[in-house]
């Protein structure tokens, strides 16, 4: 009897949790909006492309040893991914608001993160699309006074729930500041930037090859990576591209404005954070319904 415990206790697997959260602007061959959202006219296919990206980070986890999979369609209007085309095992974040953006989902039980599709952050000078959460908005988004990308945003939000990014693919600017930020994450660079609209790309099938070898080597050495966690309270600065933000918004008294075009503030943790900046990039009065 004892040895039957012990001999099912060693086959029954141990459970491991990975979080895939894909963004658009770091797929092979995206360059300009015509790939980015539904008016562009190379969309439906860079859907598939983005998709197909996904699964392949899908299917690696798994083959390294996932046991399940959670992924978040994080870019333009939350509907990207061709849902049909993933395995029926994995459940798929959709659509807009959320309180924890494109990590919503995250939780202490995940072992591991990736990010699928990722870009530079609004204050680098390189990167195909550079922007960071909004590039129509936001000039600046700091926490504890350090710039950061969508991806330190992100592993800040996973860190906080103790869990580590592992992998991200993108192109070499996104690639090279998430490690600079992150330290040794695995990075997939599926295409090299020109400028903010041209980039030498990989074709998808090459970027599915290197984005597989990619996340199995990153789920194979999960334990290497440490969560990213930064002090709390978590002191957000967020610089407008545009004057009345910061103006109305420092009529809250959570809120204080820093310059003309900047407010600051103050969350207990991450999460709070999180919140605010789902608030100010959502929130306007005729929102409906
Ligand atoms: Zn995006």
């Amino acid at each position: 009897m004892m040895l039957a415990v012990s001999v099912s206790a060693q086959q029954q697997q141990r459970k491991m949790k990975i979080y895939i959260s894909a963004d658009m602007e770091g797929v092979a061959g995206v360059v300009t909006g015509e790939q980015l959202g539904p008016a562009g006219f190379e969309y439906a296919r860079f859907r598939e492309f983005m998709t197909l990206e996904v699964l392949t980070a899908v299917e690696a986890s798994f083959e390294a040893g996932a046991t399940e999979v959670l992924v978040s369609d994080s870019h333009g209007n939350g509907q990207n991914l061709l849902i049909e085309r993933l395995p029926k095992s994995v459940t798929v974040v959709r659509s807009w608001p959320r309180p924890l953006m494109m990590m919503q989902g995250i939780d202490e039980s995940f072992d591991g993160a990736v990010f699928i599709g990722y870009h530079s952050g609004t204050t680098n000078p390189e990167g195909v699309r550079a922007h960071t959460i909004s590039s129509a908005r936001l000039a600046d988004v700091r926490l504890n006074g350090v710039s950061v990308p969508e991806a330190g945003v992100n592993a800040a939000i996973a860190g906080h729930f103790g869990v580590p990014v592992i992998m991200v693919s993108g192109d070499d600017a996104a690639v090279k500041e998430t490690q600079a930020l992150l330290g040794d994450v695995e990075g997939a660079v599926v295409k090299w930037a020109y400028g903010f609209h041209s980039a030498r790309t990989m074709t998808p099938e090459a970027a599915r090859d290197l984005i597989r070898e990619k996340v199995q080597r990153a789920v194979r050495r999960i334990r290497d990576f440490k969560p990213y966690k930064i002090k709390t309270p978590v002191t957000l600065d967020v610089r407008f591209k545009n004057y009345r933000p910061s103006e109305v918004l420092a009529y809250l008294s959570a809120v204080e404005r820093t310059d003309a075009h900047s407010v600051r503030f103050v969350g207990k943790d991450i999460v709070e954070v999180s919140k605010f900046l789902e608030f100010i990039t959502t929130y306007e009065p005729g929102l409906e319904p």
